[in-house]
């Protein structure tokens, strides 16, 4: 038996709660694995909460990313007390996920935690920190080099936001944050933003066209933000679409992308193969200032998930939650 985070749907409603669970029921897999750390990611607190639908199959644990100590194998990769990273691949929506202190994965999903980074770090980037690398590389893939301008960042304050400054600061850019919370500006400056914007000047319905600012753009936010950012940047530069925290339509016009050249690059961390996955563990244990992920990170234990991913809907958060899983 082990602990782990259940949701539950069914007559009487939907629920998540702590809960005894028993090995024999875990997803089906070819490595067991010792949870040490998961996070709470945007994905998390929707399915925790059921405010978005998330699980498809109940009853479910959630989790969308871990890192543990493999307990057993047969796949031929990995042994016994190797840690191993897991992000994506439909684990806490359709298979068993990292909120309980066992999970039994497919090795092909896995990689091995890099040798520049401990397992609190690897969870501290998480799925947010990776999907932030992600928006990075297609910048880069683009050619928004440093030179071309300035770039921007939506929902600063949250994970995929703290992780993009702090990296795109780092490598040379200067970063312009989005945020609702501009009380944050010490800490957006501190993680790297040379200037700090207030959310409600992107947040309404804008121009198909406005005046060229922006080389390149992680976005989070989606809807009216993610328009008005696109009628926003210059010709022939990228804007990286990674998220809905605002909204999942996207009222715009083809104007910034027929008329400017610019290219909307679509992100998604669940299905990445996996040579793109080693190529973002290995860039982020290059690029990402340790320090400024310490910064932004907090620790909390199981029981405390459940306030958590209430409290990360309601944008009270700030940067990335590891929950200690197994002690
Ligand atoms: P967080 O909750 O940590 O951060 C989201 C941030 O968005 C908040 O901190 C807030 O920033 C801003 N925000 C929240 N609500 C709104 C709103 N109603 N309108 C505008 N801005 C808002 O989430 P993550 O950083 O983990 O994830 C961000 C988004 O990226 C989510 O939509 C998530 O689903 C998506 N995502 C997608 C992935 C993929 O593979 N494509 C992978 C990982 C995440 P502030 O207070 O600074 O304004």
């Amino acid at each position: 038996m082990f602990k782990g985070i259940l949701i539950e749907k069914d007559d009487s409603g939907y629920r998540a709660g702590l809960r005894e669970l028993d090995e024999i029921n875990l997803s089906a897999g070819n490595v067991l694995v010792r949870v040490h750390y998961s996070t709470l990611n945007y994905k998390d607190a929707l399915a925790i909460t059921g405010k978005g639908a998330v699980v498809r199959h109940f009853p479910m644990v959630p989790g969308i990313d871990l890192v543990g100590a493999v307990e057993e194998s047969s796949h031929a990769e990995y042994r016994i007390g190797d840690v191993v990273v897991l992000n994506g691949w439909g684990v806490g929506e359709t298979h068993w996920g990292g909120l309980a202190e066992m999970a039994r994965l497919n090795g092909d999903w896995l990689v091995p935690l890099a040798a520049t980074i401990t397992a609190f770090q690897a969870m501290a980037i998480g799925t947010a920190g990776f999907t932030a690398m992600l928006c990075v590389l297609a910048l880069e893939r683009n050619g928004v080099t440093p030179d071309r301008g300035e770039v921007l960042v939506t929902g600063a304050n949250g994970g995929v936001g703290g992780v993009a400054i702090a990296l795109l600061s780092k490598l040379g850019y200067r970063v312009v944050a989005v945020t609702g919370r501009p009380a944050e500006s010490d800490y957006l400056k501190y993680l790297g933003a040379a200037e700090v914007l207030d959310r409600g000047s992107f947040s309404s319905p804008g121009k198909p066209l406005g005046k060229e600012r922006w080389a390149g753009a992680v976005d989070v936010v989606g809807s009216h933000v993610l328009a008005n950012v696109c009628a926003a940047t210059k010709y022939g530069g990228t804007v990286a679409a990674c998220g809905l925290a605002g909204g999942m339509e996207f009222p715009a016009t083809v104007a910034p992308f027929i008329l400017r050249g610019v290219t909307l690059a679509g992100i998604d961390s669940v299905r990445c193969p996996r040579d793109r996955r080693l190529e973002v563990w290995r860039r982020l244990g290059r690029d990402l200032d340790l320090d400024k992920l310490n910064t932004m990170t907090r620790k909390i234990d199981l029981a405390e998930t459940l306030d958590y991913a209430n409290r990360l809907l309601l944008g009270t958060l700030r940067g990335r939650t590891v929950v200690a899983v197994s002690r």
